[in-house]
Formats: structure tokens, C-alpha cells, sequence
């Protein structure tokens, strides 16, 4: 019979067994969905808009420590057996695909470049590369005079990169030379033919390189998840599970110690009540219907679009500029970063696909260099375009179509492909807005997000240097032929943490300046974004906040006066499993 709950996109396609509450998530992992355990009128301690790849690790705290906690979630529960494909295309539903309206002069593609929709968010689709910023992106502003500072310095990180390396875990080299020196709890994965390339390329001309990770890909089998087949698809959500993601990292302990996640639900407005503070958040459900849920605090982790968009459908009586944002900030200062894919033919089979896309990298340009016309730097990274990817980018490269594509298609065993990841600046023009027009909006009626991008002057300057730069790696490896395709990554900023409520959106741990009890946690906090894959900050920092909720939960829930110390580390919130082995200690 087919499974009469179902709410997956691929729902009722296949025979299902009669739902019995598990879920499959991956080959060797089965959990229980409890079905809804709070009511709407109960007022529960935490909801939290968006469970990826922040929301999973805030969701997974707070309910182990033991409070009521609601994960709402605008796409399905993927159970990854059923709903997850090895194609291509047919992998295009992981995304945030609704209507969104983009300009300014430099327009982002979004799409499958941007959030997730699904329980995991954007961790079930990423690349899965965890390099850790360096001390000198948390002073920017001090050090080169652009963009800005944190209101947190490395120091305050750190501890936090350490655990979720291991709650992922992480793999790579024992020994990583850039920013500050660490090693990792998994052993490097082996070579694949594109980074054999870049580490040829870069060993030619001198510049160091890191094989084999950082990667939260399993390069051995932990618990129940298996290692690494090197099948090539984890940006379509690996289906062996050896690709972390909050889903099966994080998700699974959560529901376990009582969270409830309540998917296919998309939050369309926070409630202010008459004191000021927030009292909950009002959803529409699968079906459309449209309730609220209480709440006696609030965290909004819906990325770095939905994030400022839910606060600016909020506005209410004295906020009506949109929660949050009396620093008129909210929605500015987004930053993607330039993401330059570099494509070169090899005479010798290559064959992309055998390998993650994420494994060998080098930051050896990441810091700002006084000998070059622009502040701030780039990273190369080996990327692995599966077919339909790779033909996009020829189009986009050498402008073909018909046959000169179809040729270039057949040769597709040939090309290797590395990726710029370039520091963009934060800019105030860099906005994401409600549309205005009368059909700019969501199958709710809600305003849908309006996203404008410009390229500054040394943003521009960055590109240049850093594609060039790749292409003399590319060329240095042994390709015979170099093209490129310019194209923007990983969107984060539009509600940024800061020090004063004069020019930022919410505190050092998320918490918003205009309400007590508000919080935003997920990529849409950074101020800067360095040329560092975001995924492990943003996952660090929502463990970090998560600590700090823990540690001053009456005062926040009761709007009295809160500590602004760092909380305390708190190891015993981690996933089971997680201090296996330990994370080589470096003299
Ligand atoms: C192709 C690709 C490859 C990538 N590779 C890497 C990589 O190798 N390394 C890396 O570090 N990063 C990578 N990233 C980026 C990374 O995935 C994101 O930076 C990260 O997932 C963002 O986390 P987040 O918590 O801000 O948002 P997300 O993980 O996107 O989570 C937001 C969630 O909120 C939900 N949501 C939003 N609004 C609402 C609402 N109103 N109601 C209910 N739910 C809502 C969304 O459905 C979504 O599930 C990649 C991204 C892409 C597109
Ligand atoms: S290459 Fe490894 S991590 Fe990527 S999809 Fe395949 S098994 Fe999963």
C-alpha cells in the first residue's frame, strides 16, 4: 500500500510498508519519529525556525539539556532511502527552490546555490569542506581597515571548531599550517584524480597544499555509518551516510531526548506581545492551515535569506521597520563568496565523479598580502561537477550549445575542476528585502525575498588575482586547455552580530538587541566571512549560543538580567559516540 503519511516530495510513489515511525537514514541507521508531542497552546521553552545545519546542533543541545523544544521546519523529513536518489537531476528538490526575486548588478543565482529545504538544511547538500576561519578574520576592520569586525575573537571559537570537528567528525591531516595550527580526529581521505591535479599544480609552483581534508566525510566507519564509498555525490545528499549532515549527525539524539520537529511547516510570523517580548510563532502546516505556536523563546535560524525575511514579514507596532532591525541593518551587509569554477583538460582520464568533490585545498593566499592591489584573500579547493553541472559550466565557459556542447559532454572523463573560494567584503547595497509586486509572493501570500548583489572595487580586484592564480595552478598541474566560469558561493550575512545595537542586529550570542527573548543563530550572523567554507562555523557558533541559553536560561526567559560571560564549555551535550578517538594535540 502506499504510505498514507507521507509528506515527501517523492511520497506515494513507491509501495510502502504500513508506517511503523521509523525512518531510515542511511543503509545502517533506523530512528523512531515520536509523532507531535507539544500542543500549540502549550508554551514551550524554545522554538526554532529552520533545523539545518544551525538549527539541527541548537535543537539537539537544548533538548538534551532537557528543555521543550519545537523544530520547525519549511521542508520534509527526508527518510534517505526513500526520498533520495544517485541522480542528478533528480536530487534538485534538496534545495530552496521557491520563488525569489534577484538583482543589483552582479545578480546571485540561487536555486541550487543557496539554502537547503529539509530537515538538515544545507547540510545534507553541502560539499562537506570544514576549514576553520583564522584569528585574523575575527578583526578585519582592525587589521586592513574594510568590512568589519566580530564581536567574538578566535579564542572564543576555538573550542567549539574542536567539538564539532569531532561530533562530525572531521577528516584530514594530522598537521593544517593555516590560520591557527590544528590537526583532525579522522585520518585524511586518499586522492582522487582532480586533487592528485591540484597537488601537482601546486607542488610545481611552490605553494602548499592539504591533502585528504578537511572534510566531515567519514574516512572510517563510526557507530552505525559507514565510510566513504567515493561514489561522488555528496553534493546530492549522500545516501550512504557517510557524509555528515545535522540529519544524521545531530537530528536522531535530539528526537531521541525529546525534541519534536514539526516539518513541512514554514513560520510566516514571530508574535510580540504587549510587553514587548516574544510569545511564539505563527505557521502554516502541510495542508495550509495556518496556527501559533507558543513560545517563551524564539530562535530564528532560517539562513541567511529566510532569516531576514521572516524578521522583516514580522513588523509589527514598534518595529515597523521589521523585528530587529531598530539598527536599520537587518537585511543588509550579504555576503556570497566569489566561487570561480576552473576547468582544464587533462590528455589522462580524470573522471571526476570518483572521489568527494571536497578533498585537497590550499589557503596559502587566504591572508591579506601587502604586494597586491586588495585587501583580504581566496582559497583553491578541488569541486567535482557531476555531468549536468559540468555542462552548465561549459556553456557558461566556452558558450556552447548543440554539438559543441555534445562534445564537450562526451569528453567530460577528460576535465578536472577546481574551485576559487574568494573573501567578499560585506557591503551595505548587498540587500536581501521584501519584494513589493503583487505576484512576487509564496503559495502562503507572504512577500517573498528580494536579493541584490554589487561587486565592489576590491572584490573585483580579489576575483582577478585569485581566478588567474587558479588557472596557473590548473596549467601547472598538466592541463592542456583552461577555461572558467565565474559564479558566487555559500550566501551568509543580512543580520550580523555586533557589539553595539547601533549598527548590528543581535549580541555575540545571537540575541537580538530589540528583544530579549529573540535570537537569530545560523550563517545570517557573520560579519565577515573569510575565504573559509562556512558550514563548521556556523555549526560552532550554534553549539556556542546553545551553551549560553543553557547557562542563563531563567534570566532570558524571564527578560531579567543576563551574564555576557562565555558559557562554559559543555562536552557532555555531544552526540554519542562523539570522543572515540581524540584530536592529535600539536606542541
Ligand atoms: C552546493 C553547495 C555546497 C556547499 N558546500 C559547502 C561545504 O563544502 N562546506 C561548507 O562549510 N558549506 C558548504 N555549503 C554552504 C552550507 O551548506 C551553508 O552555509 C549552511 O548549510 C548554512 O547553514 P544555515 O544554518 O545558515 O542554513 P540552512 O542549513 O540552509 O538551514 C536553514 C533551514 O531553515 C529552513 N527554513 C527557512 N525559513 C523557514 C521558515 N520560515 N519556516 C520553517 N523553516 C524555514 C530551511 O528550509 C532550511 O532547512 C554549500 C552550499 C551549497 C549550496
Ligand atoms: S563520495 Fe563519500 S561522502 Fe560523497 S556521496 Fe559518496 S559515499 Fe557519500
Amino acid at each position: 500500500m502506499n504510505w498514507p503519511h507521507s509528506k515527501s516530495p517523492l511520497g506515494g510513489a513507491f509501495e510502502e510498508p504500513e508506517h511503523d515511525g521509523m525512518h531510515r537514514l542511511g543503509p545502517m541507521q533506523r530512528i523512531s519519529i515520536p509523532r507531535r508531542r507539544f500542543r500549540d497552546e502549550d508554551v514551550v521553552d524554545y522554538v526554532i525556525v529552520g533545523v539545518g545545519s544551525a538549527g539541527g546542533v541548537l535543537l539537539q543541545r537544548l533538548a538534551r539539556a532537557g528543555f521543550d523544544v519545537v523544530g520547525f521546519e519549511a521542508g520534509p523529513f527526508w527518510d534517505t532511502e526513500r526520498d533520495w536518489v544517485s541522480d542528478e537531476a533528480g536530487s534538485h528538490n534538496l534545495y530552496w527552490n521557491d520563488l525569489r526575486i534577484i538583482g543589483g548588478k552582479d545578480p546571485l543565482a540561487l536555486g541550487s546555490n543557496n539554502s537547503g529545504k529539509g530537515v538538515g538544511g544545507g547540510s545534507v547538500h553541502w560539499a562537506a569542506f570544514t576549514p576553520r576561519f583564522h584569528p585574523s578574520d575575527f578583526e578585519v576592520y582592525t587589521r586592513d581597515g574594510v568590512g568589519a569586525d566580530w564581536p567574538i575573537d578566535y579564542e572564543d571559537i576555538e573550542p567549539y571548531y574542536e567539538l564539532l570537528e569531532q561530533e562530525m567528525p572531521v577528516a584530514g591531516p594530522a598537521w593544517y599550517p593555516w590560520g591557527k595550527p590544528h590537526g583532525h580526529p579522522y585520518a585524511p581521505h586518499p586522492m582522487g584524480a582532480v586533487g592528485d591535479a591540484l597537488i601537482t599544480g601546486c607542488t610545481r609552483l611552490g605553494i602548499g597544499v592539504s591533502a585528504g581534508g578537511p572534510v566531515a566525510i567519514l574516512s572510517a566507519s563510526r557507530g552505525d555509518r559507514p565510510h566513504c564509498i567515493y561514489r561522488g555525490f555528496c553534493i546530492q545528499a549522500c545516501k550512504v551516510g557517510a557524509k555528515a549532515s545535522t540529519l544524521i549527525t545531530h537530528v536522531p539524539d535530539a528526537l531521541k531526548h525529546g525534541a519534536e520537529i514539526r516539518d513541512t511547516s514554514m513560520v510566516s510570523r514571530i508574535e510580540i506581545g504587549k510587553d514587548g517580548r516574544a510569545t511564539g510563532v505563527h505557521y502554516f502546516d502541510a495542508e495550509g492551515r495556518e496556527h501559533f505556536q507558543r513560545a517563551r523563546c524564539v530562535i530564528v535560524s532560517g539562513y541567511a535569506i529566510e532569516t531576514p525575511r521572516l524578521l522583516l514579514n514580522s513588523a509589527c507596532p514598534g518595529h515597523e521597520r521589521g523585528l530587529a532591525n531598530s539598527s536599520g541593518t537587518l537585511g543588509k551587509y550579504l555576503m556570497a563568496q566569489a566561487g570561480n569554477v576552473i576547468l582544464g583538460r587533462f590528455e589522462e582520464l580524470i573522471r571526476m565523479y570518483k572521489a568527494p568533490p571536497a578533498h585537497a585545498l590550499t589557503e596559502e593566499f587566504y591572508e591579506t598580502d601587502p604586494t597586491r592591489d586588495f585587501a583580504r584573500g581566496f582559497a583553491i579547493q578541488t569541486v567535482g561537477p557531476l555531468p549536468i553541472a559540468f555542462a552548465k559550466q561549459m556553456m557558461a565557459a566556452k558558450g556552447q550549445w548543440g554539438w559543441g556542447l555534445r562534445r564537450s559532454m562526451m569528453d567530460y572523463n577528460h576535465w578536472a575542476a577546481f574551485g576559487l573560494l574568494g573573501e567578499i567584503l560585506p557591503w551595505a547595497d548587498n540587500t536581501v528585502e521584501l519584494a513589493t509586486g503583487a505576484n512576487e509572493k509564496d503559495r502562503f501570500g507572504l512577500p517573498v525575498a528580494r536579493v541584490s548583489f554589487n561587486l565592489h572595487e576590491n572584490d573585483k580586484r580579489l576575483i582577478e588575482f585569485g581566478k588567474n592564480k587558479t588557472m596557473d595552478v590548473m596549467r601547472a598541474a598538466g592541463a592542456v586547455e583552461v577555461v572558467q566560469e565565474q559564479r558566487f558561493a555559500h550566501l551568509v550575512g543580512a543580520a550580523r552580530m555586533g557589539k553595539s545595537p547601533h549598527d548590528s542586529v543581535c549580541d555575540k550570542f545571537g540575541r537580538t538587541w530589540d528583544v530579549d527573548n529573540l535570537f537569530v543563530m545560523d550563517g545570517s550572523v557573520m560579519p565577515t566571512q573569510g575565504s573559509a567554507n562556512p558550514g563548521l562555523t556556523i555549526q560552532s557558533l550554534a553549539a556556542r549560543t546553545a551553551d549560553y541559553l543553557i547557562s542563563n536560561h531563567s534570566a532570558i526567559q524571564s527578560g531579567a538580567k543576563r551574564s555576557l560571560e562565555e558559557p562554559g564549555i559543555r562536552k557532555t551535550l555531544s552526540p554519542p559516540g562523539t570522543f572515540r578517538s581524540g584530536i592529535p594535540h600539536l606542541r
